[in-house]
């Protein structure tokens, strides 16, 4: 992806603060509030209570709070993060979800974590590709909060086949032992931190472990939210 310095990644006019790599205006487009369920963040004609299908069954985690549905342009952001090498991205896209995380407190609807753990790439993938997006996102995002990041409290102690081949059901069973927590969370408030939540079968398997460790509350920060 072509990166001219000083200029915003989408629009590309000048950037008051270069840092920001979003201008102010693509990133008020891109955090629209939109009506989603508290606890899925799925699409819910009610966006402050539990929908329909987490009142039948409670999701693993308790809140996610995301930037916004996987579409372009924010896609064609994370794409680059994730394929093309451009691991730069990766603190313009922490500051998008930073505001969402920030509105969401504002408004009552989450605390902050005590611990903000990240999804683990399998080493040889995180190996070929260098870094660990979602690592990436999470460093500046604790830096900023004042909160604590473990980057190796969640262990991926095997390799699965890539999960989108694969239907709900044998996404879930694909991914039984094949996390480890490697810290101790009794008591501890959590944020699983992800670029992109689909299924959710990875981040619920990670947040199930995390409360049978004893974890007080474990939330879902991720850029979109999808299926
Ligand atoms: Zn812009
Ligand atoms: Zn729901």
């Amino acid at each position: 992806m072509l990166t001219i310095p000083g200029r915003c990644w989408l629009c590309r006019l000048a950037l008051a603060c270069p840092g920001w790599g979003i201008c102010s205006s693509c990133t008020a487009s891109l955090i629209q509030p939109q009506a989603c369920c508290p606890q899925c963040g799925l699409p819910a004609l009610r966006g402050h209570s539990p929908c329909g299908r987490c009142l039948q069954r409670t999701p693993e985690w308790d809140t996610i709070t995301y930037v916004s549905d996987y579409l372009p342009p924010l896609s064609t952001l994370i794409h680059h993060l994730k394929f093309t090498g451009t691991p730069s991205l990766a603190p313009a896209l922490a500051r998008l979800l930073l505001l969402r995380i920030l509105a969401a407190r504002r408004e009552g609807r989450i605390q902050l974590p005590d611990t903000l753990v990240s999804v683990p790439l399998h080493h040889t993938r995180a190996w070929r590709r260098g870094y660990n997006q979602s690592a990436l996102i999470a460093t500046p995002l604790a830096h900023w909060l004042g909160r604590k990041y473990s980057p190796f409290a969640i262990k991926r102690i095997r390799s699965s086949p890539a999960q989108h081949t694969l239907t709900a059901k044998e996404r879930k069973r694909n991914l039984k032992g094949i996390f480890r927590v490697e810290i101790p969370v009794a008591g501890r408030h959590m944020a699983i931190v992800d670029d992109v939540v689909t299924t959710g079968s990875t981040v619920a398997e990670i947040a199930r472990l995390l409360k049978r460790q004893g974890a007080a509350t474990v939330q879902v920060w991720c850029l979109c939210r999808t299926l």
